[in-house]
């Protein structure tokens, strides 16, 4: 049952279509883990606890860089210096008194990431380095958890929900597999602009709901943004036969 604080709290997405009280207990009932609170953990980080998902863990080892804040839009000027996932948890307290939020102030351990996966619901992806993202993917196979991914640079984003709880579903590596190397721009040598890590970090937390709200999610395709057009393309990715995922 929700209380009749929550009630009022979410009473505008209560009043949605296909959105009930059992649907909001499933979001409180939700364990998320989202790794990275940069450019893209900052709005999901929000929405997510803004909507009502009771469990969230943020985990980020860096620090405010004054070079963050053009995209990071949690965080102000006097917090340069400061944990990331630290000031996260004291904005999203006082945003959201009725969730339980944890931090980890470091950046997950493949050890970490193996217990994490076997304990969340979700683990969305914020992250900006490719090797981190191998181990998320490989953690989320293994215990067949749901993985939301975003990635932006300069004015083009991507997502890519990985379920792997669905048949044939394709994974991380499936799309990205390791012998296309890293790539070799990232947003400190490229750029990004920040409503670009905005349209995709809503788009994820977007995904996120509907996942654990058990809606129909976009399993299975990858969507890229160019937000210089403004629009979207959608491409099928299929199950690699030699990839990490098979037989799991
Ligand atoms: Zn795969």
């Amino acid at each position: 049952m929700l209380t009749s604080n929550e009630q009022l709290r979410y009473s505008r997405q209560l009043l949605l279509k296909g959105f009930s009280e059992t649907e909001q207990l499933q979001l409180k009932n939700a364990k998320v883990l989202i790794v990275g609170l940069g450019g893209l953990g900052n709005p999901v980080a929000m929405y997510l606890a803004a909507t009502g998902v009771g469990q969230l863990i943020l985990a980020d080892g860096d620090n405010i860089d004054v070079t963050n804040l053009q995209r990071q839009v949690m965080f102000h000027t006097e917090q340069v210096g400061e944990n990331k996932a630290e000031i996260a948890f004291q904005h999203l307290t006082k945003l959201n008194p009725e969730i339980d939020i944890e931090v980890i102030d470091e950046m997950l351990d493949d050890e970490q990431l193996d217990y994490y996966a076997s304990e969340m619901d979700l683990i969305i992806d914020c992250t900006d380095n490719l090797s981190t993202r191998y181990a998320i993917n490989l953690a989320c196979v293994n215990h067949k958890t749901p993985l939301i991914s975003g990635a932006a640079i300069r004015f083009e984003g991507q997502l890519f929900v990985i379920n792997p709880t669905a048949d044939d579903y394709a994974c991380y590596e499936c799309f990205y597999p390791k012998n296309k190397g890293e790539p070799a721009l990232n947003c400190s040598t490229a750029g990004v602009l920040g409503p670009v890590l905005g349209v995709i970090g809503s788009m994820q937390a977007l995904e996120a709901i509907k996942l654990l709200t058990k809606k129909q999610t976009s399993a299975n395709k990858i969507k890229l943004f160019d937000g210089l057009s403004g629009q979207w393309q959608e491409f099928k990715i299929g199950k690699r036969s030699n990839c990490i995922c098979n037989n799991k």
